[in-house]
């Protein structure tokens, strides 16, 4: 194809660009990391693919960034020596975004400028962020190993449209031009520039250069070019691994916190994670965990977090630099190198060392309201580290709003008699403070975990006892409070069970479609009834939230429980209208934990009945 042609950018695209220019001012100067960063990503891709064919080289092997800019023409360039684009993957690369969640992530944006920004910031924009500073961007490539006929000039000014045609291009790799705006003639400066390199992309790994002040003809190196990680750790400042972390996760906020290692044994590598301070906005997809890089002695080899960390801890960010792994190294084989193994279990340690560290301080309640429920999945998912999660959890309970209650700071509290640590899920924090089933733990001042993630359900199934202390659900099984109960209140309980038998029977009769069984309790205080399930059996709410997510769930018959000292149920005896109380009595504890009634209409019914 040598004609120009005229493309229109994917919706998305269109979409992003519309907000880059609308609401990204704040911080201009970000479009520079950005680019400087593509730039270098683009080496990184051209090394690696050398591993295998080295004739992309060409006569360049020395892999390098330029900048430079014309005042008069009020242009700034950014230059690199990598992979090179085609025409066609200009076309797709810079006029689609391939990003998964991107129409989730566009649908979240409020139209709210600065609210925006912010989001945005998380996405990462990329290229698209010359649009900042620049009303025209013409990018001019060849990819490595074609021809130099098979160059491609794409250029845009930013809105509905971009043009393609081909060039010839003697040197493979790409040349970004910035048609800079008039208020953005600043960065036509020597010392900005430089300022900006220093403070954004000091830390790449290759020689950024740029033309020598008074001797225009030299370049020079104004970054450090080595990689961040590789230099010793006391000459790298808390301002530096700052601004590396916001390059390598697209952040606009400081990480909470990092840590820097040189891991000898098994196998040798360097590590440098990230606990981020916010959820990024794809924390749920949990195919496609990306974050942590690795390179091979320096070489980008892939962003695929998933071989390097467990998927629960997929939130943090970094890079793992391997001195033993081989350089051809491929998905595959990282799933059975046992390097990899090693270097994964290194980092799991380190950031549940982290997150350990991070507990002693105010900034956990931080971490945990973001990635606390992602933590969770580590029970399920990491046997080896259970006990360590474990201590890394935190609840709200009855005695305590905010999520904050360790499950060593229940223990700490638990009343004299007391052999288990209780708990109880539902579907909002709200819901599980006011379950009947808490009445009696609050009538004796017994503290009960709440619990309204929707993992806690499925996480807290693999955790049977923390510190010795065995954990029990209390909307699961007969409720026993073992040593709580003083032996009059045992008496009394069994004697009203005794005595309540007849009408047990009957209940249930009337309700065995619909309860396993009914049994008195001891466990209600101010309600009539409420349902639980036997012990090991699926809540009814996690049935209720499978089946909403379309996944099979076995039909469970909860049992009914009933309080036999509650007026209602002292009704139930001889009554002529037995059948529709028993029906209400299941209804009300249905809906008490959040539930609907079967049938809601012949509920209504029988209440109307009654209330005539
Ligand atoms: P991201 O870098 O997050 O993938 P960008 O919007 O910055 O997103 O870039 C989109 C794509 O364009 C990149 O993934 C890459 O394939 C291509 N690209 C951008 N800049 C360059 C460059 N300097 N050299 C080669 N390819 C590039």
């Amino acid at each position: 194809m040598t004609q120009k042609q005229t493309l229109n950018f994917q919706a998305e695209v269109a979409q992003l660009l519309h907000l880059v220019t609308h609401s990204l001012y704040s911080n201009k100067d970000i479009f520079l990391r950005e680019l400087v960063s593509n730039a270098s990503d683009a080496c990184d891709k051209l090394r690696f693919e050398a591993l295998q064919d080295n004739g992309l080289h060409e006569d360049a092997p020395n892999l390098e960034v330029r900048i430079e800019f014309d005042a008069a023409a009020r242009t700034l360039s950014i230059t690199d020596n990598g992979i090179g684009m085609s025409e066609a993957e200009a076309i797709e690369n810079l006029g689609t975004i391939a990003k998964s969640g991107t129409r989730e992530f566009m649908n979240r944006l409020s139209g709210d400028q600065k609210a925006d920004a912010q989001l945005i910031g998380q996405f990462g924009v990329g290229f698209y962020s010359g649009f900042i500073v620049a009303d025209r961007i013409t990018v001019e490539s060849r990819r490595a190993g074609l021809k130099p006929e098979a160059g491609v000039r794409w250029e845009s000014a930013g809105t509905g449209d971009f043009e393609v045609e081909a060039l010839t291009r003697a040197e493979r790799g790409t040349r970004v031009t910035l048609h800079l705006r008039e208020d953005a003639a600043d960065y036509l400066s020597p010392w900005k520039l430089r300022s900006i390199i220093g403070k954004y992309s000091d830390h790449i790994s290759l020689p950024i250069m740029m033309r020598k002040e008074g001797s225009p003809e030299e370049w020079e190196t104004v970054n450090s070019a080595t990689a961040l990680w590789a230099r010793p750790k006391k000459d790298i400042t808390p301002e530096q691994y700052r601004e590396f972390y916001k390059a390598i996760s697209h952040d606009y906020e400081d990480p909470l916190a990092w840590s820097h290692n040189r891991v000898e044994g098994t196998t040798d590598f360097t590590q440098l994670l990230f606990i981020p301070s916010h959820a990024p906005f794809d924390l749920w997809n949990r195919d496609k965990a990306h974050g942590v890089k690795l390179y091979v002695r320096r070489v980008f080899i892939m962003d695929d977090a998933e071989a390097l960390l467990p998927l629960y801890l997929r939130f943090v960010k970094g890079v793992v630099d391997s001195f033993d792994l081989p350089l051809n190294v491929s998905r595959e084989l990282l799933q059975e190198s046992r390097d990899v193994k090693a270097i994964r279990e290194g980092n799991t340690r380190r950031v549940l060392t982290m997150l350990e560290d991070l507990a002693k301080g105010d900034d956990y309640a931080k971490f945990y309201g973001e990635f606390g429920p992602v933590l969770k999945e580590g029970l399920g998912e990491d046997f080896g580290n259970r006990e360590r999660l474990a201590r890394l959890l935190r609840f709200a309970s009855t005695q305590s709003d905010s999520v904050s209650v360790s499950f060593a700071d229940y223990k700490a509290r638990m009343k004299e008699g007391q052999s288990a640590i209780y708990y109880i899920t539902g579907d909002t924090l709200a819901a599980a403070k006011n379950s009947p089933q808490l009445e009696i733990f609050r009538k004796k001042g017994i503290e009960v975990l709440l619990m309204a993630d929707r993992v806690d359900e499925w996480a807290l199934n693999y955790l049977d006892e923390f510190d010795g202390t065995p954990l029990q659900s209390v909307a699961k099984g007969a409720v026993d409070l073992g040593g709580l109960q003083d032996e009059a209140e045992k008496k009394a309980a069994e004697e009203a069970a005794e005595s309540f038998k007849p009408v047990l029977a009957k209940l249930k009769e009337a309700l065995k479609d619909k309860a396993l069984d009914v049994r008195a309790t001891t466990r209600l205080v101010d309600s009539p009834a409420c349902l639980v399930v036997t012990e090991g059996g699926m809540s009814t709410q996690l049935a209720r939230l499978l089946k909403q997510a379309g996944q099979k769930a076995p039909d469970v018959k909860p049992v009914l429980e009933v309080n036999p000292e509650h007026p209602l149920v002292k009704k139930l005896d001889g009554s002529p209208n037995f059948q529709d109380l028993a029906h209400i009595l299941f209804d009300q504890a249905l809906l008490a934990e959040g539930g609907l009634p079967e049938d809601p209409a012949a509920y209504v019914k029988r209440v109307n009945a009654l209330l005539a």
